[in-house]
């Protein structure tokens, strides 16, 4: 497993176990890429690491961690074989939205939350994977962002803030690892149909409805096809960002429904 692992270029996504990450898993063996998943629900990297070695015939690596843990996260990433830590291509996508509440009435666990894994969980993870990515002389960082970092919204405050962070991480990181030959990326989606509003709106599957009423909205292989476009550019080609989104929507908050 680590000679393949040597000869095979290695994405690792955060996030791996739903949604956009799941479709990056997918779209990325399909380019033959081996993959390093990581995600809190063991059981479904478990499933989607055997569905995807079959499928495709890639090697699969899993991390069961939190990215708001620190600890958890460098230890994890750091137990990984060497030849493992090859990583050509890094996607910070494990993020979330909790509830949509003005700020006098916001709760400080949501808050906590969306900060910690948003920004602070990128980051922890950036660092280390950064440092392989200086030590093997290449890679490339491709971060989550959202059209909420682009603009604010009504009652999304905490997080419209914390992709506004990813936003501009996304543009430190450009300069801190421009000396190093290392690409960096933020793509930032409109409404893709995930569990992202599910977890958004506390399993309210009335509001979850709402959200997607009258419109075609983006799915999570529209986004992996995109980051993998960012991702297959040549070696002299940076894609610093890109806005994705579904064509009934105008911005943040403007939708053409046809209810
Ligand atoms: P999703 O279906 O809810 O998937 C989110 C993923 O993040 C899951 O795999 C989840 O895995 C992981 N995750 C959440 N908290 C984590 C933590 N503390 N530690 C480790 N993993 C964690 O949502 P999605 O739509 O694919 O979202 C992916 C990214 O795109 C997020 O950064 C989101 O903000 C961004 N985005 C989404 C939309 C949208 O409309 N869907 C729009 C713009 C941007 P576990 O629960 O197994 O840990």
């Amino acid at each position: 497993m680590a000679y393949k692992a040597l000869m095979s270029k290695i994405v690792l996504i955060t996030g791996a176990t739903a949604g956009i990450g799941e479709a990056c898993a997918h779209t990325f063996a399909r380019e033959k890429y081996n993959l390093v998943l990581t995600g809190r629900r063991t059981e479904r990297l478990e499933k989607l690491s055997k569905e995807i070695t079959e499928k495709y015939g890639v090697e699969v690596l899993t991390l069961e961690f939190d990215v708001t843990d620190k600890n958890a996260v460098v230890s994890k990433l750091e137990s990984l074989p060497d030849g493992w830590k090859k990583v050509d291509v890094l996607i910070n996508n494990a993020g979330l939205s909790k509830g949509l509440d003005p700020v006098q009435s916001g709760l400080y666990e949501d808050w906590d939350l969306m900060i910690d894994t948003n920004v602070k969980g990128l980051l922890y993870v950036s660092k280390v994977v950064a440092n392989w990515m200086i030590s093997n002389g290449s890679g490339h960082i491709i971060n989550l962002g959202s059209i909420a970092g682009k603009e604010i919204y009504a009652n999304g405050h905490v997080y419209c803030a914390t992709k506004a962070a990813v936003d501009f991480l996304s543009k430190g990181m450009r300069f801190d690892l421009l000396t190093y030959g290392i690409k960096v990326t933020a793509i930032h989606p409109g409404a893709v149909e995930t569990e992202f509003s599910l977890i958004r709106f506390k399993g309210d599957t009335e509001r979850v409805k709402k959200v997607y009423e009258g419109i075609v909205p983006l799915v999570a292989e529209d986004i992996a096809e995109t980051i993998w476009f960012a991702a297959s550019r040549p070696a002299h080609v940076n894609i610093n960002e890109l806005i994705i989104m579904p064509t009934q929507q105008a911005n943040a908050t403007v939708f053409n429904r046809k209810v």
